[in-house]
């Protein structure tokens, strides 16, 4: 039963990995050192790697009896928004990557269902996903641009660290002065 999406890899992706030049023997490896191009829409809704910018990849690939294993490193950089200031978040993001291709036709590719463990296709390893699920879950889906953000000031919407401490809008309504106070207690 074929379920293999079999020569839809582009062997020059720079995502793909290629074992070509690894030996079908249990303990073997090759190191894989290269910068690809962010793919679009690499991690989550306010913060991402920008489509293009450049991906380092430090990969081992491991030959063991099933399969290929790939450990090692994918790092670049981050942009984003501060969700409480809303100011722009520049950073880098270093994920790490542990995953298992068993090979095409082996017990475990007859076993395991194909989100448990990724499948070889032919010679190539589509490293796309396990990226994309790394980043994911590595990067915060309340992004802030530091940890004690204080956010904008709610009347002016300032940034309040930008402000003087004793910084208020006294032009307030008298009768919505106490309302205000509630409000910012509740914050
Ligand atoms: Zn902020
Ligand atoms: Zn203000």
């Amino acid at each position: 039963m074929p379920k293999h999406s079999s020569n839809t890899l582009d062997p020059r992706s720079p995502l793909v990995l290629d074992t070509r030049d690894l030996p079908r023997r249990p303990g073997v490896s090759r190191t894989v050192e290269r910068v690809a191009p962010a793919p679009a829409d690499l991690g989550v809704e306010l913060i991402s790697v920008p489509e293009g910018a450049d991906l380092d990849l430090d990969l081992r690939m491991t030959s063991v009896s099933e399969g290929v294993l790939v450990t090692g490193t994918v790092s670049g950089p981050v942009r984003g928004e501060c969700g409480r200031c809303l100011r722009e978040i520049d950073d880098t993001v270093t994920v790490t990557v542990q995953e298992l291709y068993a090979y095409e036709d082996s017990t475990t590719d007859a076993t395991t269902e194909e989100d448990e463990v990724g499948r070889l296709q032919g010679d190539l390893i589509d490293l796309e996903p396990e990226v994309r699920d790394a980043l994911v879950l590595t990067l915060p889906t309340n992004p802030t641009c530091r940890e004690d953000c204080p956010g904008l000031c709610p009347d002016c919407g300032t940034p309040l660290d930008e402000l003087p401490a004793d910084h208020s809008h006294q032009q307030i309504d008298p009768r919505w002065a106490g309302l205000s106070q509630l409000t910012r207690k509740e914050e």
